[in-house]
């Protein structure tokens, strides 16, 4: 019933063999993250009783706070916030921005201009309402070198008396640079307390998590959506922030209300899904991996420009496709949707979203809207035509997913 062409099934095992030795590190990161998850949910001592849900205000939900050691512990941070009632990844950082910084302080994003959705969240001359600038916190940013490193010396010298927080982003996000190492941010975290130990370190890490075998907990606190790698496809909708207790403390102030902070929060029986889910992420975000790296490989046999490339190394989960040509763009993501579990027989088509300079178009066949830890592509259909594609709970369907794109773009 699936028709893939023969072309595309022998380039498709051409490229698995390039992607051998690839797989086997990803085989070893799956399995050093799966123990370092177990080990955290026998510490724990997760039990049944922990999904019992709670209702109204949720006091001593014991899976609640479980949860957030379970967090913790993977992650080697002192303290984790980990809530359904976090909406996205966008909420999760808003959180963590509003309830570390405070009128007057400065925040600096050292890897460039951070991801889309924050752009109002930070605030802009025409419309500040609501946002980081209307509090009177003002931003400023330093560019990544054009290698994708750090450039420590703009850094330093941009930091001054005023700076309460650096800011980084460890995707890629929707840009050609690199994504950033758990060391890369662990090095530039303990550079940043030497200029001034005051600073708060604060890590985008959205897509990141169990990529690597270690988190960049060096910072002060991570951030991540639960509908990408840490929810394991599992988890309906949340978010985490983990980190110092301090700091973890006043975005609970934050989240809920000053003094009520972590004791609040019904869950509502949504304890389960999230355990599950965490419990599952190592083997899944391996899975994303390997989608992304067989995508890789494919596409550079097929003759396009790949990003990165099948071999490189790998701090998240994102893969990017420079199509170049409009018409190939939306072939490919109509492409990924021929080959979804769900809404499969839908066609995408570009569309003007709000808030986007171009055209977008998007694949998604997920179980969970907007679930990006399962297999989805989107691109903005404009110069260089290039498609961010990422997730992929289970490999073998994925592959099927991305064999499909690359026959319908050679129609
Ligand atoms: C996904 C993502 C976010 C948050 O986006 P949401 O869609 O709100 O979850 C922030 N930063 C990066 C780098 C992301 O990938």
């Amino acid at each position: 019933m699936i028709n893939i062409s023969d072309k595309i099934k022998k380039a498709s095992q051409e490229a698995i063999h390039l992607c051998k030795k690839e797989f086997e590190k990803i085989e070893e990161i799956k399995e050093y993250n799966q123990k370092k998850v177990l080990e955290a949910f026998i510490k724990c001592g997760v039990s049944e009783s922990h999904f019992t849900a709670t209702t109204g205000y949720g006091y001593n939900d014991r899976g609640r706070d479980t949860l957030d050691k379970v967090y913790s512990t993977a992650f080697s941070t002192q303290d984790a916030l980990v809530r359904h009632n976090f909406v996205n990844g966008t909420h999760a950082l808003t959180v963590a921005l509003f309830g570390i910084l405070r009128p007057g302080d400065e925040i600096i994003s050292i890897t460039g201009t951070p991801y889309d959705t924050l752009k109002s969240v930070i605030g802009s001359e025409s419309d500040d309402e609501g946002s980081l600038k209307n509090f009177g916190i003002s931003f400023k940013y330093v560019e990544l070198n054009k290698d994708g490193t750090f450039n420590y010396e703009k850094i330093k010298n941009a930091i001054s008396n005023k700076t309460k927080a650096i800011y980084i982003q460890r995707s890629r996000g929707y840009s050609l640079r690199k994504s950033l190492s758990y060391k890369d941010i662990n090095d530039i975290c303990l550079f940043i307390k030497k200029v001034s130990k005051k600073i708060i370190a604060i890590v985008d890490n959205c897509y990141g998590e169990f990529v690597e075998k270690e988190e960049p907990s060096c910072a002060d606190l991570m951030v991540g959506s639960l509908i990408k790698n840490p929810g394991g496809g599992i988890a309906p909708t949340g978010g985490y922030i983990a980190g110092k207790k301090e700091f973890v403390n006043l975005c609970s102030y934050r989240l809920t209300s000053p003094g009520t902070g972590k004791e609040v929060g019904a869950t509502l029986g949504l304890n389960r899904e999230l355990f599950m889910g965490t419990f599952n992420s190592p083997n899944v975000v391996g899975e994303a991996l390997k989608t992304a790296i067989f995508s890789s490989a494919l596409f550079q046999i097929l003759g396009f420009d790949v990003y990165p490339k099948y071999n490189e190394s790998r701090h998240d989960i994102i893969e990017c496709i420079v199509l170049k040509d409009e018409d190939l763009l939306i072939k490919f993501c109509q492409g990924i949707q021929k080959g979804s579990p769900i809404d499969s027989f839908v066609t995408p088509q570009p569309w003007d979203m709000p808030g986007y300079d171009s055209q977008i178009i998007m694949a998604a066949g997920a179980f969970t809207l907007g679930s990006s830890i399962e297999l989805s592509a989107d691109a903005p259909v404009k110069d260089p035509y290039a498609v961010w594609l990422q997730g992929g709970t289970n490999f073998y369907s994925s592959k099927i997913g991305i064999m499909l794109a690359a026959d319908n773009i050679l129609k």
